[in-house]
């Protein structure tokens, strides 16, 4: 079926990362967008909570490899919709000297980074001098502050004539060529299902760290990615569980535990905010586009809506401008 013309009513619903990026793309390629957002503003979702790495090498340790390309291309879709906020500072990747095989195997799983002394790791990264024996770093890796990104984008998105309908809850609404559902774990699907993501935002300035680190450990592998005014998210668990309840004592101990091991200055700092959110996952954990008669589906982002996101609204944006 094709378009009744070049210039599309589309409605999406959903103002997550997978909403707002689809949103961007089929603007540009001219057609005419609205978006339905349940909430009453931009957040409050799985993106608003996310870390922000595009750190596709360092994700090819549990992920399968298809996801460096798009990652790639990624970082440059970020810095050309939003210049100024992606940080190309790359990844470190750290374990405690007990922890060294844990540091081997992660090397073993990836590629595209360099191994690290002692003293590079302090030119890196000063607070971290004398505290790891040897790193890897993933230069050609990102970063932004997935708040920050998603109001901008919805500020520009807003000044290109993207409708935003807030407190909207009624799936499809009609009158449009075309819906594109970008509904996360508000899509109706036997096979997504939820993997629990709990994070720390603290607050310290008595470390000073000015890219992603990973902390690698057998059992509870944490990060921390710095953010403005001191703050360093600390995070995520992944617990195969669609509870939103708070975070439990148990994860903010393990987080805690974590960011003091990479450096004992994290135990003064101010625990700023604490929270969960569900990544929407199939079951081979890479994120698809579908297409029912009117309606596309964007869903499954899992670990990487920042870092597939713009692949995910390209072709979708592609199919929806080839095939309807
Ligand atoms: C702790 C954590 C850390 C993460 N770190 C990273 C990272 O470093 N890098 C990375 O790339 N990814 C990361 N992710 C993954 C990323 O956050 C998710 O893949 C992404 O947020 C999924 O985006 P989405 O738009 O599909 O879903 P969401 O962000 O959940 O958005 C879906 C939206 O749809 C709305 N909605 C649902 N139902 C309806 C309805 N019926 N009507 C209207 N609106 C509706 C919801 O309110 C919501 O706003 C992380 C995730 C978590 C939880």
């Amino acid at each position: 079926m094709k378009m009744k013309t070049a210039f599309p009513d589309i409605s999406i619903i959903g103002a997550g990362v997978a909403g707002l990026t689809t949103a961007l793309e089929l603007r540009i390629r001219g057609a005419n967008v609205s978006i339905f957002e349940r909430n009453g503003e931009i957040g409050g979702n799985a993106s608003w909570q996310a870390a922000g790495m595009l750190a596709p090498w360092c994700e090819g340790e549990s992920a399968c490899h298809r996801m460096t390309a798009p990652g790639l291309t990624a970082i440059d879709w970020w810095n050309r919709a939003l210049p100024g906020l992606v940080k190309r500072t790359g990844t470190l990747v750290v374990a405690m000297p007990r922890d060294a095989d844990e540091l081997n195997r992660f090397a073993a799983r990836t590629s595209n980074f360099c191994q690290l002394a002692m003293t590079d790791i302090a030119d890196l990264e000063p607070d971290l001098a004398g505290r790891f024996r040897s790193a890897l770093y993933f230069r050609d890796e990102a970063h932004l502050d997935p708040r920050k990104s998603m109001l901008a984008l919805y500020r520009k998105l807003s000044d290109m004539g993207v409708q935003f309908h807030f407190n909207h809850d009624n799936l499809y609404p009609p009158g449009f060529d075309l819906a594109v559902d970008c509904t996360g774990m508000g899509f109706a699907d036997k096979n997504l299902r939820a993997v629990r993501g709990e994070i720390l935002l603290l607050r310290t300035s008595e470390v000073a760290l000015t890219r992603p680190v990973r902390l690698l450990h057998p059992r509870f592998p944490i990060y921390v990615v710095p953010r403005e005014d001191h703050c360093y998210l600390v995070g995520a668990t992944m617990i195969e569980s669609d509870s939103t309840s708070a975070i439990s004592a148990r994860s903010a101990m393990e987080l805690l535990n974590a960011a003091y091991a990479l450096h004992p200055a994290f135990g003064e700092a101010e625990i700023v905010e604490t929270a969960a959110a569900l990544r929407p996952a199939w079951p081979d954990n890479l994120p698809r586009v579908s297409l029912s008669d009117k309606t596309i589906v964007i869903n499954g982002l899992y670990r990487h809506g920042f870092l597939l996101g713009p692949e995910m609204a390209k072709q979708a944006a592609t199919r929806i401008f080839e095939e309807f």
